[in-house]
């Protein structure tokens, strides 16, 4: 029988690699192998039909090593501990390969948003908070959107972590609305960043920017942004899809049209018209043939089963862990360069941290500052691992966790063993 895929195994291994290369000995990494702290919690909600129902979630804080735990909080049914220990180990390694002072985090709750109403998501978000008040704090562990969560349910987070300090307490999450200490450009940063990678890769490999096709999965915030803003420069994005499928026109798709017509949150692409169009699958899109393949939905899209078929030039990851390891072998050996997750969605991080240093400092940037500051990191990040994975003749992903395992190692080892 195939053994199910773990991405928590997937990520020990990407790290026991990098620290071979590095010449670390087991013992001077093991402790990246186990998350630093984890708390599992249930929380009764009674629903709008007068049932109890009892959720469960997570939250786990990988490494404190360079700094508070930080990330999202994912609200999706598929949620389990493995994949929450994974996501929390990518945050420390994204948060060191952009060199931002943080450890790594992450939380969910298995649910499905999309039915549930306010009421009902307004209670679950302030229960797991509560549950989870006494790891988080400004100082501590940062949550911030992540799958199916937004900036509503973070300002939930900060009223209720708020409420049970006796006082407000902005830093607490990030990714929170801008009259709720949220800053300008966050909602858009992950999208940002991802364009920014694009833009880089695409100068090293003497391609245009103008009319290079890409294919993008996923049509959350970070894939819908991520089609917005490689529209408007004038990539022809000619496939995108949501969780009901999607839509194909080797032409180039209408973005804003599309965004638009998802704008209202019950839309689904399954039902999109526009002459042209052609529906096909989610499995179809990832095969479709295109210079970039953008996976921003979920893990395990891009697998030993369909990387062989896989035709774009070029894999960018939005996602967290859209591609096993088994598929980056297969793709390594086929010449599709990848640009890791940890480097190309690490756009999110990076403007959280400027709303966590807004918050702490209470001042306030504009928008133009974000943005300029944002592609600072993000452009000085994809050049170090360009350099290192040349220099060492190795994929993109290797060299990013060179640089990042050697990152951790290294600010564990000069705090020494406690
Ligand atoms: N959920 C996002 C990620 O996976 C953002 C995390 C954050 O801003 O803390 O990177």
């Amino acid at each position: 029988m195939k053994q199910q895929y773990n991405p928590y195994d997937n990520v020990l291994k990407v790290v026991d690699h990098a620290a071979s290369m590095l010449g670390y000995k087991e013992k001077e990494y093991a402790i990246l192998k186990y998350p630093e702290r984890e708390l599992q919690v249930s929380m009764p909600v009674v629903m709008d039909d007068g049932s109890l129902k009892v959720f469960e979630g997570f939250r786990v804080q990988h490494s404190t090593a360079r700094g508070p735990a930080k990330g999202g909080v994912r609200f999706h049914p598929g949620v389990n501990h493995d994949e929450v220990k994974a996501l929390a180990a990518w945050m420390t390694f994204k948060c060191a390969v952009v060199n931002i002072p943080y450890g790594g985090g992450k939380g969910g709750i298995i649910c499905d948003p999309s039915g549930m109403s306010e009421r009902e998501l307004h209670a679950l978000t302030s229960k797991y908070t509560a549950a989870i008040a006494p790891l988080i704090g400004p100082e501590q562990d940062i949550p911030a959107p992540d799958v199916g969560s937004n900036a509503h349910v973070m300002a939930w987070m900060m009223d209720t972590y708020s409420m049970l300090k006796g006082h407000s307490v902005l830093g607490v999450v990030t990714g929170k609305p801008i009259g709720l200490g949220g800053i300008l450009g966050r909602n858009e940063a992950t999208g940002r960043g991802v364009m920014f990678t694009i833009n880089n890769l695409l100068k090293k490999e003497n391609r245009p920017i103008e009319g290079t096709s890409v294919v993008v999965q996923g049509m959350g915030n970070v894939g819908s942004i991520t089609a917005k803003l490689l529209h408007r420069q004038g990539m022809k994005i000619i496939a995108v899809s949501d969780v009901s499928g999607g839509v194909y026109d080797p032409n180039g798709l209408d973005i804003p049209g599309i965004l638009a017509y998802l704008s209202g949150g019950k839309n689904l692409l399954k039902d999109f018209d526009a002459p042209g169009i052609n529906h096909i699958s989610n499995a179809e899109l990832l095969e479709l043939d295109t210079t970039v393949l953008v996976p921003a939905a979920l893990e395990n899209q891009i697998n030993g089963e369909n990387a062989e078929r896989i035709k774009a030039k070029y894999v960018v990851e939005a996602a967290n862990g859209p591609t096993t390891l088994e598929a980056d072998d297969i793709l390594q050996a086929r010449g599709i360069k990848l640009v890791p997750d940890i480097l190309a969605n690490a756009g999110g991080v990076v403007v959280s941290y400027f709303e966590w240093v807004q918050n702490i400092q209470e001042l306030c940037w504009s928008e133009e500052r974000v943005n300029s500051e944002l592609k600072n990191i993000m452009d000085t990040a994809f050049e170090a691992v360009w350099e290192i994975a040349e220099q060492r003749d190795t994929t993109l992903r290797t060299g990013a966790y060179l640089i990042s395992v050697k990152r951790v190692v290294e600010a564990r080892q000069g705090r020494g063993v406690f």
